[in-house]
């Protein structure tokens, strides 16, 4: 396969502190041989596992790069052994424009794995992660929220995986992250996710949903930088006692489709829930009403399981086909 044209300005091999961008080729009509320069920080001392911290796979949600961005400010090793690698903001077009999706080719990052050389920026970005950053990495942790249009409760995950050793070590990851909230997730979409693709490599891999509606919150952030500091100490890269957020971690999981309540109307909707309710099957969730004229029947939503709300559709206009909600079974 043809080589990534993305070039690291930091030497990966090196010890110590070092601040750089990884360097997307990206000629357009404002630079002509210019690039796409995504941030980043090593902080390496000695032999011993790599961590690879990434935020902003999504660029609308905020928690991964505001703690990954103060990690970043770290002046001292001494407690580290191994190495830690932080890219805040791992799909940088997107964060820049305050998007979900790369305003260069309107490519979701999050479902092109793995990604191909000679493709577009997102593509090229996906492939770099394929093949030289995941490969040096034992312990990945891609921090998510649930971005402008879903609103979600702060939890940790990993999930289900053949290798029941390696679903083992990262639901342990997942748990030491420390979140309020624990799920062993089902993804209804997962082809081309950066989560198949490093775990498809045997990687111990933790994703989150800490939040969301396109901002943060001090709570939620600070999850996230304990998050990140629990995920490091229990990767034995940093020194130190894993504190988690609230205790006890609540367990969830998502046994079967039926979590996943989708809109089949566009309209206004009338929730009868909020987050952390603990519902019933056949309860009412929401009312859909229609907004093209007055005096009509709302479209009522139920429940088709018992368990708690865990995401909901942000804003309150929804359209046919979007996600209304997300009940989890309660474990
Ligand atoms: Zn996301």
């Amino acid at each position: 396969m043809k080589d990534n044209p993305v070039n690291s300005t930091i030497n990966f091999a090196k010890d110590g502190i070092q601040h750089g961008f990884l360097k997307v080729p990206y000629s357009s009509n404002k630079s002509a041989w210019g690039s796409v320069m995504i941030p980043i920080t090593q902080l390496k001392n000695g032999n011993g596992p790599t961590a690879l911290l990434t935020g902003a796979n999504h660029g609308d949600e905020y928690e991964g790069p505001i703690a990954l961005f103060n990690l970043t400010s770290r002046d001292n090793i001494d407690d580290i052994q191994g190495r830690i690698i932080v890219i805040p903001a791992m799909n940088y077009p997107a964060f820049l424009s305050g998007d979900r999706v790369s305003p260069i080719d309107k490519v979701n990052l999050n479902r092109i794995f793995p990604g191909r050389p000679d493709g577009t920026v997102t593509e090229i970005i996906a492939d770099y992660f394929s093949r030289t950053l995941v490969p040096m990495a034992d312990y990945v942790l891609d921090i998510h929220s649930g971005g402008k249009t879903l609103d979600c409760l702060p939890f940790a995950a990993s999930h289900v995986l053949n290798d029941k050793k390696q679903e083992r070590a990262c639901e342990l990851a997942a748990k030491a992250f420390g979140a309020p909230y624990l799920l062993k997730m089902l993804e209804l979409d997962s082809g081309g996710m950066y989560d198949s693709q490093v775990e498809s490599m045997g990687k111990i891999f933790v994703t989150t949903e800490l939040g969301g509606g396109g901002t943060a919150s001090p709570e939620t952030i600070e999850i996230a930088k304990q998050g990140v500091i629990n995920f490091l100490i229990h990767a034995k890269i940093l020194t130190g006692v894993i504190k988690p957020f609230l205790s006890p971690t609540v367990s969830l999981s998502m046994p079967d489709e039926r979590s996943f309540i989708c809109c089949e109307h566009k309209g206004l909707v009338e929730p009868f829930f909020e987050l952390s309710d603990v519902v019933k099957e056949g309860d009412l969730l929401a009312k859909v009403h229609n907004i093209d004229r007055t005096a009509t029947i709302p479209e009522n939503y139920y429940a088709k399981r018992n368990g708690m709300v865990i995401i909901k559709h942000y804003p309150s206009i929804i359209n046919i086909g979007d996600n209304l909600v997300v009940i989890a079974k309660i474990e």
